[in-house]
């Protein structure tokens, strides 16, 4: 099945929307793998975000990512990372629908309040990177409640 690593960034953080995120990733049916609250470094970020490391914003970027801690998760299901995506919203809150998290909760390009990976390789390579330990092996037993 297919996963996807969704960070709730430092701002999320602060401003209590993890209970809020979390609960529309499991309502919609997602399955939760792994989950850690930590607050990495600038090496760390930097890495997380290399394929942007020519952009000018990059060094603000990594600055509000090792700003506070931050909560990174492992979602499970089908098409986890397209839809993920959606429920998350464009990067700049300007134009993110209302009804996504980023419509709904943030303002500025900069302070948009989670993380998402934009396709399955890359998902791997940062679930790679976040949990080198690795993640759950678990099954909910909603899964027939949920999938046909
Ligand atoms: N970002 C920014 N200014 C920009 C573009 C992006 O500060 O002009 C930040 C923003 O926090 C965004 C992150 O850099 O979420 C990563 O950019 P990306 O294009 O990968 O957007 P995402 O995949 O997060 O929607
Ligand atoms: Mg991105």
């Amino acid at each position: 099945m297919e996963q996807t690593f969704i960070m709730i960034k430092p701002d999320g953080v602060q401003r209590g929307l993890v209970g809020e995120i979390i609960g529309r990733f499991e309502k919609k049916g997602f399955s939760l793998k792994g989950l850690k609250l930590l607050t990495v470094g600038q090496a760390f970020a930097e890495k997380h975000y290399a394929d942007l490391s020519s952009k000018p914003f990059f060094n603000g970027l990594v600055e509000y990512i090792i700003s506070g801690p931050v909560v990174a998760m492992v979602w499970e299901g089908k098409n986890v990372v397209t839809t993920g995506r959606k429920i998350i919203g464009a990067t700049n809150p300007a134009e993110s629908a209302p009804g996504t998290i980023r419509g709904d909760f943030a303002i500025d390009i900069g302070r948009n309040v989670i993380h998402g990976s934009d396709a399955v390789e890359s998902a791997k390579k940062e679930i790679g990177l976040w949990f080198p330990e690795g993640v759950a092996n678990w099954s909910s037993s909603l899964h027939p409640w949920i999938y046909e």
